[in-house]
C-alpha cells in the first residue's frame, strides 16, 4: 500500500534533482540563483519556509540573504557570527543538523543564535560548503503537513545543497571580479576627470583674482547703497566660485593626509553634533553604534571629518520627510594582496531616504554630478579621493522607492584601515607624489 506513493515520490525527486544541477551552475546572477535554490527545494519538499544565509566576508558572519515563507521585520540583527557557537558546530561537523533529533546541539547555540533560530522556526539548518569551508547555511520551517523529514527528503536535500554550494560560490567570484573592474574603471575615469579639472581650475583661477580685486576697487566709487549692494553680490558670487574651484583642486589632488592617532569614536560624534539641529529640524532620528573593540585610528582628522560630514549630510538631504540614519562602526580583519591580515574599521552609514536610480549610481562619485538645484556634485567625489589616500574604500549601495516599496534607502560604507601599510600600492605610488606636492 505504502510502497508505491513512496517511489513515485522518489522518482519525482530524483527527476527534479537532475534538472536542478544541471541548470543550477550556469547561473552566475546571485538573486536568480537564490530564487532557484529556494524553488528548487519547495518543488521537491512541502515546506513553511525557507532563509538562506550567505557569508560577508567583510564582516566575517553570515547575513540573511534570501527568505521565504516568513515575514522579517529586524533584518539586520540576523546573522550568525563565524567564531560563534553555530558556524563552529558546523564547521567541526560538516552536515546538515535536526534539531528536534539533537536537542543538546541547540543548547550548545548561544542566546543570540538560539533567538534567531525560535523566531524564524527552523527544524533543519545545512551549511553550503565548498571543499571545507562554510559559504552559507539554509535554515528551513517544519514541512506544511506538520509530519517530520523522512531520510530520503534529508538525502535529498544534502545532494541538492551540495550542488548549490559550487553554485553559490561560483555566483560569488562572478561578482567579485565584476566588481573589481567596475572599480578600476571607476579609479580610471575619475583619475581622467581629476586631471581634466584641475588643469581647468588653474586656468579660472587666475582671471578670478583679478575680477575680484577689480570689484574691490570699484566699490570706493559707489557711495550709492544699491550699487553697493550689486557689488557685494557679485564678490559673494565670485567667492562661491572660488570655493567650487578649490573643492575641485582637493578632489584632483588631495593634499597628503597629515596623518595622527585620531579616535574614531570620538570624531564621530563629534561630526554628528554638527548635524544635530538639522537632523532633527527635517524630523530624522540618528542612531550611532561604535561596535568596535579599538578607537584609534592613523589618518587625517579634517579630512575625515569632512568625509563624514559630507556623507551625512547627503543622507539627511535625502530625507524630506523624516526617516533614519543609522551609523555604525566595526572592525574587521582583511588579507591584503600580500596576504598579511591587517585590520580596518568598517563604517557604515544607512538612511532611509529616497535612494539613487541605478542609472546615477554609477555617476555618483563623478565630479559636479548632482541631482540638488544649489549641489556641487563634488561632496561623494573629494571622498572618494580622501579614502583612497588613506588607503582604504568607499562603497554606495541603493534603493529606491519605485524598486522596493517598503526597505528603499542608501547605504555608504567606508573600509578604512587602522594604518596605512606599505603593502598598499597606493602607498608606495604616493611617496613620489608626496614629493611633488610639497614643491607644487
Ligand atoms: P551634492 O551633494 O552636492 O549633490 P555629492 O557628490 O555629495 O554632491 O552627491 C552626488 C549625488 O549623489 C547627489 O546629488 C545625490 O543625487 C546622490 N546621493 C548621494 N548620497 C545620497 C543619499 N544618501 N541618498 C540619495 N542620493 C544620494
Ligand atoms: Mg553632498
Amino acid at each position: 500500500m505504502l510502497g508505491l506513493p513512496l517511489r513515485r515520490k522518489k522518482d519525482d525527486f530524483r527527476q527534479a534533482f537532475t534538472e536542478f544541477s544541471k541548470s543550477l551552475t550556469l547561473i552566475i546572477d546571485l538573486e536568480q540563483l537564490k530564487d532557484n535554490v529556494i524553488s528548487k527545494i519547495r518543488e521537491c519538499i512541502r515546506v513553511d519556509s525557507i532563509q538562506i544565509f550567505l557569508l560577508n566576508p567583510d564582516l566575517n558572519r553570515f547575513e540573511l540573504a534570501e527568505t521565504r515563507g516568513l515575514d522579517i521585520i529586524k533584518r539586520s540583527s540576523l546573522y550568525f557570527s563565524s567564531d560563534e557557537p553555530l558556524v563552529r558546530w558546523f564547521t567541526i561537523n560538516e552536515t546538515h543538523l535536526l534539531i528536534s533529533e539533537k536537542p543538546a546541539v541547540f543548547s550548545y547555540f548561544n542566546e543570540h543564535e538560539q533567538g534567531i533560530l525560535s523566531e524564524l522556526k527552523v527544524t533543519l539548518i545545512s551549511p553550503l560548503m565548498v571543499m571545507n569551508r562554510i559559504t552559507g547555511l539554509v535554515c528551513i520551517g517544519s514541512k506544511s503537513d506538520d509530519s517530520d523529514y523522512s531520510p530520503e527528503e534529508i538525502e535529498l536535500l544534502d545532494t541538492l545543497l551540495g550542488q548549490a554550494s559550487f553554485a553559490f560560490e561560483n555566483a560569488f567570484l562572478y561578482h567579485q571580479q565584476k566588481t573589481r573592474l567596475k572599480k578600476m574603471y571607476r579609479a580610471d575615469r575619475l583619475a581622467t576627470a581629476g586631471q581634466l579639472a584641475a588643469g581647468a581650475a588653474h586656468e579660472i583661477r587666475n582671471p578670478l583674482t583679478s575680477i575680484r580685486s577689480t570689484i574691490q576697487y570699484l566699490q570706493k566709487d559707489f557711495r550709492d547703497d544699491n550699487k553697493r549692494v550689486l557689488l557685494d553680490s557679485l564678490i559673494e558670487e565670485v567667492d562661491r566660485i572660488n570655493e567650487i574651484i578649490e573643492g575641485l583642486l582637493s578632489f584632483s589632488k588631495p593634499s597628503t593626509p597629515q596623518t595622527e592617532n585620531v579616535n574614531l569614536d570620538y570624531l564621530l560624534e563629534q561630526t554628528l553634533s554638527l548635524v544635530a539641529t538639522t537632523a532633527k529640524k527635517r524630523n530624522i532620528t540618528v542612531g550611532y553604534n561604535f561596535n568596535a573593540p579599538e578607537k584609534t585610528v592613523n589618518a587625517d582628522t579634517s579630512q575625515l571629518k569632512q568625509v563624514f560630514l559630507n556623507i551625512i549630510m547627503n543622507a539627511l538631504q535625502a530625507m524630506d520627510e523624516g526617516g533614519f540614519l543609522s551609523i555604525s562602526v566595526d572592525l574587521k580583519k582583511t588579507n591584503s594582496f600580500s596576504g598579511t591580515p591587517r585590520e580596518s574599521f568598517y563604517i557604515m552609514f544607512r538612511d532611509t531616504g529616497v535612494g539613487i536610480p541605478p542609472e546615477h549610481i554609477e555617476h555618483i562619485f563623478d565630479p559636479f554630478f548632482t541631482t540638488k538645484k544649489d549641489g556641487t556634485g563634488l561632496g561623494l567625489s573629494i571622498s572618494y579621493g580622501i579614502i583612497q589616500q588613506h588607503g582604504g574604500e568607499i562603497e554606495i549601495e541603493s534603493r529606491t522607492m519605485s524598486d522596493y516599496p517598503k526597505n528603499h534607502g542608501t547605504t555608504v560604507s567606508i573600509m578604512l584601515p587602522i594604518f596605512k601599510t606599505a603593502h598598499n600600492h597606493h602607498h608606495t605610488a604616493g611617496k613620489k607624489d608626496g614629493a611633488e606636492d610639497t614643491r607644487g
